[in-house]
């Protein structure tokens, strides 16, 4: 497997590090921001593979970032997985309508994460080549 680049957005340390920690494992690499204000600001300069996005964060919501990313022309095709304590069916519903393209309730398993990742990126890599 070829090494992705995630960007994590997420602004709880001890979730973050978990997160960072199986990802290393798994051999991605990682861009990681605590705000969408500061994730906003690194997709100006980089293009990752994929976006684990937290739902609740200080100021811009996962949501409001999701809109921003999937209306703008140059990160649309960046797949985003949001996190959520909230697991709701409608919360699913609002998190897959803003944009995400997988919807992961906390606490999650580290392998159910992984796991995920790869399936997003996977499908990612599929559609591509269908437009080759
Ligand atoms: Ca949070």
């Amino acid at each position: 497997m070829t090494p992705s680049t995630i960007l994590v957005i997420e602004d709880e340390s001890a979730i973050q590090e978990l997160i960072s920690v199986n990802l290393q494992l798994a051999g991605h690499n990682q861009l990681v921001a605590t705000s969408a204000e500061e994730a906003l600001s690194l997709l100006n300069e980089a293009r990752p593979d994929l976006i684990l996005l937290d739902w609740q964060l200080p100021g811009m919501s996962g949501i409001e970032f999701a809109r921003h990313v999937k209306n703008n022309l140059l990160t649309r095709n960046v797949p985003i997985i949001m996190l959520s304590a909230r697991s709701d069916l409608q919360d699913k519903i609002t998190g897959l309508e803003a944009g995400a393209d997988d919807y992961i309730c906390k606490p999650f398993s580290p392998r159910e994460l992984i796991t995920r990742i790869k399936t997003v990126l996977h499908r990612r890599e599929q559609l591509s080549d269908a437009c080759d």
